[in-house]
C-alpha cells in the first residue's frame, strides 16, 4: 500500500504519534494510499525548518536564480503530468480529462506565471522635502499554505508559487482528502530547492496540522483557500500574532439571466459554471436566476444541454465529464 509522508527539511518522515489516515478514491470507495497523520510535532518541525532556510542560500539567492529554479519546477511537473493526471482523479473524483486538460497545466503554469511576475513587481519612491521615502519588496518570512480539496493541485499552486516566487519558505498544509499531488508537489521541488525552503506536513483540520499551523507563533503569513466558517477560526488564531492573511473563502453564487441576454451564451456559461468539476468549485454557479418572460425557454434549453453534454461517469474515462464528488459525506451533504 502506497504511503504519503510529510516533507520535513528535505526529507520524507512519518509522524512521529504513528498515527494514519485513509485515502479513499470516492469513485470506487477503494483505499488507495496511507496518509501519516501530523500533528503539532510535524509542523513545528517543519516551521522550525522553513525558518532556518530563510537565512541558508535561498535568503542570498539572486532573483534570476530563483525564478530559473520555478521554471524548473514548472517543468518538473509538466514532466509528470500523467502521473499528477492520475493522482488528482483518483483523489478528488475529478474527470480525468479535466485534470489533464485544466488541473495539471495550469499547476505547472503557476510556477511559470508568478517566475515571471515577480520579475517586474516594482519598489516605489516618495520624494519630499529633504527626504525620500521608499519601499522595497522583502520576502515576508514563513509562509503556512492551507490547501483545499476540491482543485487541489491548482489552488495550492497558486499559494506555494507566489510565497517561494517572492523570496518567503513554506509549510504547506493540504487537505486531509486530497494528499496525492502535494507529495507529489514536494517530490518535484524537492529535487529542485535547498532543503526547508518548502515543506508539507500531511494531516487535520481542526485540533491538529491545520490549527497548529495557524496558531504557530513562527509563521509570518497564512494563505488559504476554503470555508467560510474555517477562514473565521483561523483568522482568530492568527490574531494573536498579527499574522498577514490572505483568503479565498465558499460562497452560494448567484448566476442572474436577464430577458434580453443572448440566450444560447447564457446557456453555455451556465453550463460550465453549474457543472464543470461536479459543480465542486468555488464560484460554481449554484443558484440561477432567469428573468420571467425566458424562465420557460431557459429551462428547456438548460435540460437539453445538460443531457447532451454531462455525462457522469467513471472518472478515469475520457468520455467521462462528470466524476464523482469526493467523499460519500460530502455526497450525502450535495
Ligand atoms: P475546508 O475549510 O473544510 O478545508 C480547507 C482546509 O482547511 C483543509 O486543508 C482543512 O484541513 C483545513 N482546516 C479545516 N479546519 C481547520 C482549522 N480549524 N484550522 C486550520 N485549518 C483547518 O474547505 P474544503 O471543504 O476543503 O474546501 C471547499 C471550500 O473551499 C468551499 O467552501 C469552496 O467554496 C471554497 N473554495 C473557495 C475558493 C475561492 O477562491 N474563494 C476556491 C476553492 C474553494
Amino acid at each position: 500500500m502506497k504511503e504519503i509522508k510529510h516533507l520535513i527539511n528535505g526529507e520524507f518522515v512519518g509522524s512521529a504519534s504513528g498515527k494514519m489516515f485513509d485515502d479513499i478514491n470516492p469513485a470506487t470507495g477503494k483505499l488507495i494510499a496511507k496518509v501519516h497523520e501530523g500533528g503539532k510535532v510535524e509542523i513545528d518541525a517543519a516551521v522550525a525548518a522553513a525558518r532556518a532556510a530563510l537565512t541558508g542560500p535561498w535568503g542570498t539567492m539572486p532573483m534570476e536564480q530563483r525564478m530559473a529554479l520555478l521554471r524548473k519546477v514548472a517543468e518538473g511537473i509538466s514532466a509528470r503530468a500523467e502521473e499528477f493526471a492520475q493522482a488528482e482523479s483518483a483523489d478528488n473524483g475529478m474527470p480525468i480529462s479535466l485534470a489533464r486538460t485544466a488541473a495539471v497545466p495550469r499547476g505547472s503554469a503557476n510556477f511559470t506565471q508568478f517566475a515571471e511576475h515577480f520579475k517586474y513587481v516594482a519598489t516605489e519612491t516618495w520624494e519630499m522635502d529633504g527626504a525620500l521615502n521608499y519601499s522595497l519588496r522583502r520576502p515576508l518570512g514563513v509562509i503556512g499554505i492551507i490547501s483545499p480539496w476540491n482543485f487541489p493541485l491548482l489552488l495550492s499552486t497558486w499559494k506555494i508559487a507566489p510565497a517561494l516566487a517572492s523570496g518567503n519558505t513554506v509549510v504547506m498544509k493540504p487537505s486531509e482528502e486530497t494528499p496525492m499531488t502535494a507529495m507529489l508537489t514536494a517530490e518535484v521541488i524537492n529535487e529542485i530547492l535547498p532543503p526547508g525552503v518548502f515543506n508539507v506536513v500531511q494531516g487535520l483540520g481542526g485540533d491538529s496540522a491545520g490549527s497548529a499551523l495557524s496558531e504557530h507563533p513562527d509563521v509570518d503569513g497564512i494563505t488559504f483557500t476554503g470555508e467560510t466558517t474555517t477562514g473565521k477560526t483561523i483568522m482568530r488564531a492568527a490574531a494573536d500574532g498579527l499574522k498577514k492573511l490572505s483568503f479565498e473563502l465558499g460562497g452560494k453564487n448567484p448566476n442572474i439571466v436577464f430577458a434580453d441576454a443572448d440566450l444560447e451564451e447564457a446557456l453555455t456559461t451556465t453550463l460550465r459554471s453549474s457543472f464543470a468539476n461536479q459543480g465542486e468549485v468555488c464560484l460554481c454557479g449554484s443558484r440561477i436566476y432567469v428573468q420571467r418572460p425566458i424562465f420557460d425557454q431557459f429551462v428547456a434549453g438548460l435540460v437539453a444541454k445538460v443531457k447532451a453534454n454531462v455525462k457522469v461517469g467513471d472518472p478515469s474515462d475520457p468520455a467521462s465529464t462528470m466524476g464523482s464528488l469526493v467523499s460519500k459525506e460530502h455526497f450525502q451533504r450535495v
